[in-house]
């Protein structure tokens, strides 16, 4: 008897893919497009839904495929209404998703791998390592198995990993839910984040159109490098002048339509530690950095994490340097912090202990 589990999954699979499942299998051309129906517009959860094609050809799917559907294990709901997930991979670990809903929006934050190699030293995922990398078919499991998938607008890759260390399935995942096979949902309500992985940068800002978010949290190199290793493989000074230099607004060259700068968001996330990147020199380091560049820069409250020497900067300095950069013409936010009592904010996110 085959491992049900070791059979690869249709979910993940491009329509160009599921055109090719169809054809090696001796069924016609447009089944293929009917299996993407069935995967990502009617978001079914066994193969033996898909009614419109016959027992037999659904019987022989199901012995050499499986759907790369899993439910969440465990699920913990914030008193602000956030809710964290525990979804299981492919490969037999776990991972966490966040789901944070609000009046206008409801925003799943997803994981692209299993711990993350980067090593940023405030941040619990960094403190993993890395596990394993996740499959599009994981990727997209946490989104079509979200028990609020109907309310959801917006997907930000935030969780655990970067996004960019596992390009090939983050931009896989991207493209089916972009595409008009798939979700169709407009590149706009995606964002990926990534600590600057040039190489990386470089290929999605050519090959998708969703909006990128560059995890900044130091301006001032040397400081950078001292808590975020990533900064000594792709120093940030160069990775902001790889986004000054690239044209935003080129030709698309399938369409020649305009692939115009306006159309995707770029933004800077910088977490505010107390006495470590909150004084006048930071904000100035900030503005000289990103000057001249078409971004916004969102202001993010830490998170204490278990022995770590990182605090939270009081809000009223939060405040100052927004105001300051916002002065000098970059336009900020301060985000507001959720799901803190359930370790489901920024750089909380953790799956060590569960794989006990
Ligand atoms: S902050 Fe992001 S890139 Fe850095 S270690 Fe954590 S998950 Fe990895």
């Amino acid at each position: 008897m085959k491992n049900h589990d070791v059979l690869p999954t249709l979910s993940g699979m491009t329509l160009q893919e599921l055109q090719g499942v169809a054809l090696d299998m001796g069924l016609p051309k447009f089944t293929g497009k009917q299996l993407a129906q069935w995967l990502y517009a009617k978001q079914v959860t066994a193969i033996d839904e898909m009614t419109n094609l016959s027992k037999e050809a659904r019987t022989r799917l199901a012995g050499k495929f499986q759907l790369g559907r899993r439910p969440a294990l465990r699920r913990w709901v914030s008193r602000d209404g956030t809710v964290k997930y525990l979804f299981p991979t492919q490969s037999g670990h776990q991972v966490e998703s966040v789901f944070i809903p609000t009046e206008e929006r409801g925003t799943l934050c997803v994981s692209s791998q299993v711990g993350c190699r980067m090593g940023c030293q405030f941040c619990m995922t960094g403190r993993q390592g890395l596990q394993a990398q996740l499959t599009a078919a994981d990727i997209l499991n946490q989104i079509y198995s979200l028990p609020e998938f109907s309310r959801l607008t917006n997907v930000v890759f935030m969780g655990q990993g970067e996004p960019f260390d596992n390009l090939d399935a983050v931009l896989r995942a991207c493209e089916i839910l972009t595409s008009p096979y798939g979700l169709a949902w407009s590149p706009k309500r995606i964002t990926v984040s990534t600590v600057g992985h040039q190489k990386g940068l470089r290929r999605f800002l050519n090959e998708s159109q969703c909006n990128v978010a560059i995890s900044l949290h130091f301006a001032i190199p040397e400081e950078r490098a001292q808590w975020m290793p990533a900064q000594k493989a792709w120093p940030i000074e160069k990775t902001v002048q790889m986004l000054k230099e690239y044209d935003f607004c080129r030709e698309d060259e399938e369409t020649g339509g305009h692939l115009g700068a306006k159309q995707r968001r770029l933004s800077f996330e910088y977490i505010v530690f107390k006495d470590l990147n909150d004084s006048r020199k930071h904000s100035d380091s900030i503005v000289r950095l990103l000057q001249g560049l078409d971004c916004r820069v969102n202001l993010i409250p830490f998170h204490s994490i278990p022995d770590s020497p990182f605090r939270a900067a009081p809000e009223v300095k939060m405040k100052m340097m927004r105001d300051y950069l916002t002065q000098h013409g970059l336009f900020s936010m301060l985000r507001a912090s959720r799901g803190e009592d359930i370790m489901a904010a920024c750089g909380l996110l953790s799956t060590l202990e569960d794989k006990a």
